[in-house]
């Protein structure tokens, strides 16, 4: 079973009786995240936890280094570069403007190699 939720707080609630928690697109979360997720922990859960280490700029995102650094395990996925056919690092944004996050519109982010990232086009 999956729910969204409105801030991190409401895992907690919804994770009475529970055995694992798993948690994606973490980057967007509030700062409790991580405190949550050791509150969880604490209470013998199993928390796995998903999302983006950067953003389109190649800036850490949100909480992820605070995540990254807390947890037992570190699993880093890649994409492929879409250009070059490398691994990919860099969610490259092919809209220059707006702000950190653009959610809902298609075709705006592309998995890219920090060469390819870096040669715009
Ligand atoms: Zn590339």
């Amino acid at each position: 079973m999956s729910t969204p939720v409105e801030s991190s707080q409401a895992i907690l609630l919804l994770s009475e009786g529970v055995d694992v928690v798993g948690i994606d697109e973490a980057q967007f979360f509030d700062a409790e995240i991580g405190n949550v997720c050791e509150q969880l922990a604490m209470k013998g859960i199993r928390v796995i936890v998903a999302g983006l280490d950067m953003d389109y700029l190649g800036t850490p995102f949100g909480q992820m280094p605070n995540l990254l650094a807390k947890a037992d395990y570190i699993t880093k996925l890649h994409a492929i570069c879409v250009k070059c056919g490398n691994i990919a690092n860099i969610s490259y944004r092919k809209k220059a403007e707006g702000p950190q996050v653009l959610l809902g519109e298609k075709d705006i982010y592309e998995p890219r190699c920090r060469h390819c990232a870096a040669t715009n086009g």
